[in-house]
């Protein structure tokens, strides 16, 4: 890695931080996917911070007028456009699926909604802002992956409940799930160390995570490209591309558990 001994330092402490601790999770954020070619939304070179921000009330907006968001959607490739559809998990990903299965890491929550968390092998994921490839009931929270759901009518209705199905993409004025909420908090509760990474965790529900971490006495290690808004609270801060350092994060927990 070309950053230095003051990083590698920074990873080292990290990862005894981490191998010390007794239930450790993850939160991300777009941060973790710019080295896949996503762009973020937020700020320098952020798709918003250039376009705009969409509309406050897209949600709403979908509410009554489900038609012309159905309509929309099947004349568009998706979305979100051939960029997040195209993408492939990154060294960072790969990283973070790697130390769920070394049993380090019990869960892993992200603001993404690029699905590139579970392409790279994380199986405990939850996601705070839904996964661009499934779709979902607003009444029941039924979720299908986009390629089993058939869509014979325009809007498409729940299989189950006959409520109205949107991309699992949480919009503009709509509440998070409840039982991916109720999840999130329940594991932030749990964890005496969280990773973050690839976020400032300045947006709510996520940004209330490690500070709950935070007052239950645990620790906080973060992996971003430079400081950020969450750094002044973190144990450990490491400075660097996150597709770069959390493979030696890897390493380093390797060595110790
Ligand atoms: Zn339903």
């Amino acid at each position: 890695m070309a950053h230095g001994d003051d990083v590698l330092q920074a990873i080292r402490d990290a990862a005894a931080t981490i191998a010390d601790s007794r239930y450790v999770t993850c939160l991300t954020g777009a941060g973790v996917s710019v080295e896949s070619g996503i762009r973020p939304f937020r700020g320098p070179g952020g798709l918003w911070t250039e376009k705009g921000e969409p509309s406050m009330d897209g949600y709403q907006r979908f509410l009554r007028d489900p038609e012309s968001y159905w309509e929309r959607r099947m004349r568009e490739t998706g979305e979100f456009g051939i960029s997040i559809m195209g993408a492939e998990p990154n060294p960072g990903h790969v990283a973070l699926a790697e130390l769920e299965r070394m049993g380090v890491l019990r869960t892993l929550i992200t603001q993404n909604i690029d699905n590139l968390h579970l392409a790279a092998g994380s199986r405990n994921v939850l996601e705070i802002h839904g996964n661009s490839r499934y779709l979902r009931c607003v009444s029941c929270h039924s979720r299908w992956p986009l390629e089993e759901f058939r869509v014979e009518s325009i809007p498409p209705k729940c299989p189950e409940c006959d409520g109205y199905v949107k991309s699992d993409t949480v919009m503009f004025g709509e509440p998070i799930p409840g039982p991916v909420l109720n999840r999130c908090f329940e594991e932030a509760s749990k964890s005496d160390c969280m990773i973050v990474a690839g976020t400032s965790a300045t947006v709510t529900p996520a940004a209330s995570l490690p500070i709950m971490v935070k007052r239950n006495g645990g620790r906080l290690t973060e992996f971003n490209l430079r400081r950020s808004e969450i750094s002044y609270i973190c144990d450990v801060n490491v400075f660097a591309p996150s597709g770069e350092s959390l493979p030696v994060l890897v390493d380093e927990v390797r060595k110790l558990v």
